[in-house]
């Protein structure tokens, strides 16, 4: 099972849209998928059709609090399931709740991991919606995970913002998880038709590209990817023929060849 966090501490930038269209997208492969709401906004949540988060009964922020407090669960409790073939942890705003009390933890930010551990076998791929900020949830999902994927806009240059995150993962690597690793950028919301996002996208891959992977797929900005989630769908489902789609099946193909390749990798090195 690879987990996989999808982060920026920047919002608007592409990450839910990314971690419902992604995860679809490696179910439609085959691969079985948790998606994990780690966004008090629950906009994941409500975007793959649980219209009204907050009514939830069971939610991540209530896995955690059953980790803290040592309490027994089901493997899949709280587990939502949904029509295009993926699994959904929802997240709704009792995460900021959990967010405030998780300091006076032990172990505060291992719980998601302790939880991520339980589930883990049952999948191919976990992947966690961050919020967009790197608070106390984030380290927690960061914790936890494998890799983690940057969406970015692509008319915007990253500079400042990256360089925040990226200290944020050195940290996560030094103190908690020495195994994370940056699969890569993913360039979103583009205007393709504008110079900016052109001039942008070919400075990014200049300046970064030797330091950190950037995803060939540029996801193009359309409407129907903002209507899809009011419809509860996939953009394969929404509007299969759309350029989105065809980006996103696209980048799927490309996160499931880093995958191999990092396994690969992995393999050959212990077995020497
Ligand atoms: P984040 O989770 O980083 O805040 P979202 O995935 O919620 O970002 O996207 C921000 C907004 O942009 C949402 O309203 C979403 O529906 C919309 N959006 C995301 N991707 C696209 C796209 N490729 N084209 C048009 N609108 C998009
Ligand atoms: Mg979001």
């Amino acid at each position: 099972c690879k987990v996989i966090v999808i982060g920026n501490q920047k919002g608007g930038v592409g990450k839910t849209t990314t971690t419902s269209n992604l995860g679809i997208g490696l179910a439609k492969k085959g691969k079985k998928v948790l998606l994990i709401d780690a966004d008090a906004q629950g906009s994941l949540t409500a975007s793959l059709g649980f219209q009204e988060p907050d009514k939830l009964d069971v939610s991540l922020a209530t896995v955690m609090a059953n980790i803290i407090n040592e309490e027994d669960m089901e493997p899949d409790y709280g587990i939502l399931k949904h029509d295009e073939g993926v699994d959904l942890m929802p997240g709704n705003i009792e995460l900021s709740g959990l967010e405030v009390s998780l300091v006076n933890v032990m172990s505060r930010e291992l719980v998601m991991r302790s939880y991520i551990e339980q589930v883990k076998e049952r999948y191919d791929y976990i992947l966690i919606d961050c919020m967009p900020s790197l608070g106390m949830l984030t380290i927690n999902a960061l914790a936890a995970a494998d890799s983690v994927i940057v969406p970015v806009q692509a008319h915007y240059l990253p500079l400042k913002g990256m360089t925040q995150l990226m200290k944020t993962i050195g940290k996560v690597q030094r103190q908690l998880n020495p195994n994370l690793k940056i699969d890569g950028v993913l360039l979103t919301l583009a205007d393709m038709r504008t110079k900016l996002a052109r001039t942008t996208e070919d400075s990014l891959r200049e300046n970064y590209g030797k330091y950190i992977r950037i995803f060939k797929t540029v996801i193009p900005v359309a409407i129907a990817a903002a209507e899809r989630s009011a419809a509860g769908q996939s953009i394969y489902e929404y509007d299969k023929n759309g350029t989105v789609a065809k980006a996103y099946a696209e980048f799927t193909r490309e996160v499931i060849q880093c995958g191999e390749k990092q396994r690969n990798k992995h393999e050959s090195s212990l077995s020497r």
